[in-house]
């Protein structure tokens, strides 16, 4: 068996979240009953005449300004044409020879290597509807709500040589798009989603060998999941000194295997020509200018400042700034108390109750707690009103309330007991029940001051101040 190395390139699909389809005032709403949200233009009705969404203009640009693109300040629509019921005009309308954003690419790290990403080009162009083949009946429907809504296709360089690179392409992107606004990111319901192009090559050759397409694989997981079956199925079709053919396949999630869907047709069977219905686009230098000016900090430099911050390391910061609110979230609660300590707040306890609780961790908003509450936490048992013990026990209650952690712990009587003659007292009630032990520790055992530090927080309930107990049964013992 020979060594093979693998190239692959991505394209992928991105919904824009504008209110109204790309060339009609059709609204873009998810899961509407099928055939509601449409018009004569939507539908593809003869004569009808698109008129361009600016907003999907604006958010395109965007995209392109945060992946280091270049701006065509004339882009032009051009129509694809290819019959699919679900197409009912005909053809598509995208953008073929002037996209609105060409030559720019991305950072990735995969295990420690930082690695650039080209991005070939990104243009607009709008969704095409659903079929649905209905279970158990001979006959499909053709649902038109989707249709027109607005895409950009980003279309990656052939620069990654692994799943693992092109995973983290993708959630790149994904972050990128998300932080911008433009997306949803939702991948369960197709808001983001990949096509991923795999060839293999022999080691040491410099060509490209044959690609395959894999349509449509929605998940991160099956992503990786699917390009590491691919390069395995192409390994032994080399290996058999069979060739790979240039096809599309499919992905089977469930069976965790790719099949072909059909031979890949050749670019130019989709006869483009500029859409004679549409003036190009064009955006002024001004427009450009206010456009970068509203781009927000995104998750590469967000990242870097999180590890300076925190000095946690990258796999932690980036679980922080998987969303922008989860970010925006930490970097307030981080303003008023020890970063560390707030993100290992946030990292823990916080996490957990999110997944416990089933509330998204990307929507703050939408939460009784407070950054100011975190904070407060981290003050708590810095200042040694409560341990850490108990701050991670009553995280979930104040999750769930909002309640102000002073008060809360006021309330339910959780103030650490750092009063010596309260705790010495309770320290004797201690050793008095226990001679035998005290014998034994006396006597050399000296691991059962563990044993003794365990019954005083039992008869404290957890509340006394640990490095109190330990100070009180030396000196005692
Ligand atoms: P098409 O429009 O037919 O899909 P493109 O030329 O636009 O073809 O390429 C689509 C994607 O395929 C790009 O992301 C590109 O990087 C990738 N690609 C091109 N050649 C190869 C190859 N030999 N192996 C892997 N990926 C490739
Ligand atoms: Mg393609
Ligand atoms: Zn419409």
């Amino acid at each position: 068996m020979s060594a093979y190395e693998a190239i692959i390139g991505l394209e992928v699909h991105v919904q824009l979240a504008t209110a109204s389809k790309l060339f009609c005032s059709c609204p873009t709403t998810f899961g509407q009953p099928a055939n509601t949200n449409v018009c004569e233009v939507c539908s593809g009705m003869p004569g009808a005449l698109p008129v361009p969404n600016r907003q999907a203009v604006h958010y395109a640009a965007l995209v392109g300004l945060a992946t280091n693109c270049a701006i065509n300040r004339r882009s032009v629509f051009a129509r694809k044409n290819y019959f699919y019921p679900d197409l009912p005009a005909g053809y598509q309308i995208s953008q073929f020879e002037l996209p609105i954003c060409e030559h720019g690419f991305l950072e990735i790290d995969v295990d420690g290597v930082r690695k650039k990403i080209g991005i070939t080009r990104i243009h607009m162009e709008n969704d095409a509807g659903k079929n649905i083949h209905a279970q158990g009946e001979n006959l499909s429907y053709v649902d038109l709500n989707r249709a027109g809504t607005p895409l950009v296709e980003i279309v990656s360089e052939p620069d990654m040589r692994s799943s693992a690179e092109a995973v983290a392409y993708l959630k790149a992107l994904h972050g990128i798009v998300t932080y911008l606004g433009v997306c949803d990111g939702n991948m369960e319901e197709g808001s983001f989603r990949c096509d991923a192009n795999v060839s293999i090559r022999p080691l040491g050759v410099t060509t490209f060998g044959t690609r395959t397409e894999l349509k449509n694989v929605n998940s991160f997981r099956n992503v990786q999941r699917a390009i590491e079956y691919e390069i395995a199925r192409q390994q032994d079709v080399l290996d058999d000194g069979e060739s790979v053919i240039q096809e599309t396949r499919l992905y089977d999630a469930v069976k965790n295997i790719t099949a072909s869907m059909r031979s890949k047709e050749e670019a130019h069977d989709y006869r483009y020509f500029p859409d004679p219905d549409l003036l190009p686009v064009e955006i002024s230098s001004e427009e450009l200018e206010r456009w970068r000016a509203e781009l927000p900090e995104l998750p590469a430099s967000r990242s870097a400042r999180f590890m300076r911050l925190t000095g946690l390391p990258v796999s932690d910061v980036e679980i922080l700034v998987q969303s922008r609110g989860l970010a925006d979230f930490f970097e307030q609660a981080a303003a008023k108390a020890d970063p560390r300590k707030v993100a290992n707040m946030v990292l823990g306890p916080l996490l957990r109750e999110c997944n416990a609780r089933n509330v998204n961790p990307a929507k703050p908003e939408q939460w009784a707690m407070q950054p100011d509450a975190v904070a407060e936490l981290v003050h708590l048992v810095d200042e040694g009103m409560i341990s850490a013990k108990i701050a991670n026990d009553i995280f979930g209650d104040l999750f769930a309330t909002g309640d102000k952690p002073a008060e809360y712990v006021k309330k339910k009587g959780l103030a650490q007991i750092s009063d010596s003659s309260a705790l010495e007292a309770v320290v004797d009630d201690v050793l008095q029940a226990n001679p035998a032990e005290v014998t034994a520790y006396r006597g050399g055992k000296v691991k059962l001051m563990s044993f003794f530090v365990g019954q005083v927080m039992r008869a404290t309930r957890g509340k006394a101040n640990p490095a109190l107990v330990n100070a009180l049964l030396q000196k005692k013992l």
